[in-house]
């Protein structure tokens, strides 16, 4: 079992993935930040993402410093590291899916981003899976990793963040309006400049949606993030919030309130084999 997946982000460090799981469901978070709870499962759908961000971090790196991958190379990385990482914590949520069609998935989004994108990125790296960490107050810490920093030809420096999500992101503050402004908040006050691009990249689609960040923008966006951080140090009561995403919830099997149908049910019986239905 891969611990370092599941495991919780400890402390008073918070990140964006965080603050949206008590949006999300407070009962979530409580397992998974508060008590420390491991969840019984990854989906497969978290695992191609995993997979895909590793490759596309390999083919940056491996660019910068010799001849950049081709297509081909690209594909048999992604097949080796799915072969290689694929272990039993990962579930396939959507009973009816065989795992093959989340391997083509995979293969369609990187092909794509090759095509489309790497194969006439002149952009220079800056920093791949970069750690970005900074103190909000005594008892905050803002954490989270850039998939990718680099500058554009014409010398702006940017962040970006890869996503292999179903749908694009709508611009509000748990789509698309934190994350990558943080980030670049973050990288702005690393590189003492005075704007900073933020991007999400949608692999499925091909298409990227950019955001300026400047300094002024970077401070409404950490106060506003200590703020959330704040709230969730105050929180008291963490109810349940089933939905759509309890199938996807790696506690959906000890939750008294997860709320999972059947054809949704193959993270559910993962974890119920290990022995997580407690109630
Ligand atoms: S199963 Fe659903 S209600 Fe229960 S903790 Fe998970 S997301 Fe929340």
């Amino acid at each position: 079992m891969n611990d370092t997946k599941l495991a919780p982000t400890p402390g008073n460090v918070y990140s964006f993935s965080r603050i949206k799981c008590l949006q999300q469901c407070p009962l979530r978070y409580r397992y998974r930040y508060l008590q420390g709870l491991k969840e019984a499962f990854r989906s497969i759908e978290s695992f191609l993402g995993n997979a895909v961000h590793d490759v596309l971090e390999w083919m940056y790196a491996t660019r910068d410093i010799g001849p950049a991958p081709d297509e081909s190379m690209i594909l048999e990385r992604f097949a080796a590291s799915w072969n290689t990482d694929r272990d039993d914590t990962v579930a396939i949520v959507r009973v009816d899916d065989e795992e093959d069609v989340y391997l083509k998935l995979g293969r369609e989004m990187l092909s794509r981003f090759f095509r489309e994108t790497f194969a006439r990125d002149r952009s220079e790296t800056v920093a791949l899976e970069q750690r970005l960490s900074v103190r909000l107050a005594d008892t905050v810490v803002f954490t989270g990793f850039a998939d990718r920093i680099g500058r554009t030809e014409k010398g702006r420096l940017f962040v970006i963040d890869y996503k292999t999500s179903k749908s694009e992101g709508d611009g509000s503050e748990f789509s698309e309006g934190l994350q990558a402004p943080l980030y670049a908040s973050c990288v702005l006050a690393d590189n003492s400049e005075v704007e900073a691009l933020a991007g999400y990249h949608y692999l499925r689609y091909g298409t990227t949606h950019w955001q300026q960040v400047d300094g002024e923008r970077a401070a409404q966006l950490l106060e506003r993030f200590l703020d959330l951080a704040n709230e969730a140090a105050a929180a008291g009561e963490f109810p349940a919030r089933p939905g759509t995403l309890c199938a996807w919830c790696g506690f959906n099997a000890q939750c008294p309130a997860a709320e999972v149908p059947e054809r949704f049910s193959g993270g559910l019986r993962r974890a119920e084999r290990d022995g997580r239905r407690l109630l």
